[in-house]
């Protein structure tokens, strides 16, 4: 029971609220996270680890390099090892039809600045012998890097807590009311949270704050099977990326490697549970020891997955709330705001400190699902054929309120 008052409440205390909480206690303002379970441990605490570069929309560069530029430093800003590893990335293309994705990937990124080469198939397999010659070419951008998730997702709960963000862990946000100030939350441990601002960072269960405020948005929830395997021989090399999502390799902890592959699975909300059926990992096994035989003889450990929200045009939702001053969203990441969330937080507290930021976002901002959205059906329907129906009927009561 009780009450806080703070500048900045931060509902979410994933990667995004806790760099948002850093960055804005580096600019003075008082913060609370709320976070209704353990900060860090969902998404932002189970993810590839991949901190890729190459193969972003074109609008993301400035994020993204931005990013990236503070996980390099993260070591050092931390105090602690982040489990950072600037091995590189490796986008592969096993059929001609696929080459001119690694090519267009390799020239935006060179757009945004990036040294990134394509090299066809003999060449990707001299450079990286642990592959096959499924491989037809390759895109090798050398700057980018992988994390250990679980490791740097805790370091940086840490660093927002050493930086004097006030963490209220296993507490859920029931409702969030405006008042002539800012805010008023309640939760369901009864501590009641006044603040002038606040921060939708609730990752998957971002989309119902938002629904509440009038701004319904197409989101749905999944994450990538993902496992580790004991290889005979060990993978110490850059993270492969098979372009038609196939198979996702890197390098692990203690000689294991971490494998991934795609079509996602459903997560569910209400449980945060996701299920891999084994039928699939046997099928990323035998996957992995088409392209990379090199590795040898395969002992497969970990399986798992993890809640993302993910938007029909895989950007994500950062900027204003069209509906209520004062509110700032910063979810959707859909697979790919783990390399993000540094360069989220510097630029959550841009908008929050000086009402504006140097870092591009336009293109994320969450008007563009207000009106008539066209869902891209054909993404959606593999993951539940009734989500279009189910937002057009969130639509409706939206515009009814
Ligand atoms: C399996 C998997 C693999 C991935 N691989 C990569 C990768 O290799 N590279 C990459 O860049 N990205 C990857 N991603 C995506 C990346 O992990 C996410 O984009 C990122 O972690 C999102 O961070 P977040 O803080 O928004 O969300 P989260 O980490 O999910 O945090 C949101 C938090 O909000 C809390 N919350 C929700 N509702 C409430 C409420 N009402 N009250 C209080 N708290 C609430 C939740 O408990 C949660 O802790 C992957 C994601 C998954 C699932």
């Amino acid at each position: 029971m009780g009450s806080r008052s703070v500048d900045v409440a931060i509902i979410g205390g994933g990667l995004m609220g806790c760099f948002s909480a850093y960055h804005l206690r580096q600019r003075g303002r008082s913060v609370a996270i709320i976070e209704k379970g353990k900060a860090g441990a969902a998404a932002s605490g189970v993810n590839f680890g991949n901190l890729r570069l190459q193969g972003r929309h074109p609008a993301e560069f400035p994020l993204s390099l931005r990013a990236h530029a503070l996980w390099e430093d993260l070591s050092r800003s931390t105090g602690e090892d982040c489990g950072f590893v600037p091995c590189g990335h490796v986008y592969l293309a096993f059929a001609d039809d696929d080459l001119p994705k690694i090519e267009r990937a390799a020239r935006d990124a060179q757009g945004a600045g990036l040294g990134v080469e394509v090299v066809g198939g003999p060449e990707a397999r001299r450079r990286w012998p642990v592959l096959s010659d499924v491989v037809k070419g390759a895109s090798w951008s050398r700057r980018d890097a992988i994390a250990d998730a679980a490791v740097a997702s805790q370091a940086v709960v840490r660093l927002a807590m050493r930086a004097g963000a006030q963490m209220l862990d296993r507490t859920t946000v029931v409702a969030v009311e405006p008042t002539a100030s800012g805010f008023a939350i309640t939760t369901d441990t009864g501590v009641m949270v006044t603040c002038g601002q606040v921060v939708n960072a609730a990752g998957a269960w971002a989309g119902e704050l938002a629904q509440k405020f009038g701004e319904p948005i197409p989101m749905f929830a999944a994450g990538p099977p993902l496992f580790t395997v004991l290889p005979e021989h060990g993978y110490a090399g850059p993270s492969l990326h098979a372009v038609d999502g196939t198979l996702l390799l890197r390098q692990g902890n203690d000689r294991e490697a971490v494998v991934g592959f795609f079509p996602r699975v459903r997560a569910d909300l209400a449980t945060g549970l996701t299920h891999v059926p084994m039928e699939r990992v046997e099928r990323g096994l035998v996957r992995l020891a088409e392209v990379a035989p090199g590795l040898g003889r395969l002992q497969q450990g970990r399986v798992w997955s993890g809640v993302e929200g993910y938007l029909p045009d895989m950007l994500p939702v950062i900027g204003w709330s069209g509906s209520t001053p004062g509110l700032l969203h910063a979810f959707g990441f859909s697979g790919h705001g783990y390399q993000l969330a540094p360069g989220v937080g510097a630029v959550v507290a841009d908008l929050l400190v000086d009402g504006t930021t140097a870092t591009p976002l336009d293109a994320f901002t969450i008007q563009r699902f207000a009106g008539d959205v066209i869902p891209d059906e054909k993404l959606w329907s593999e993951f539940d054929p009734e989500l279009v129906a189910k937002f057009r009927k969130m639509q409706a009561s939206a515009s009814n309120a």
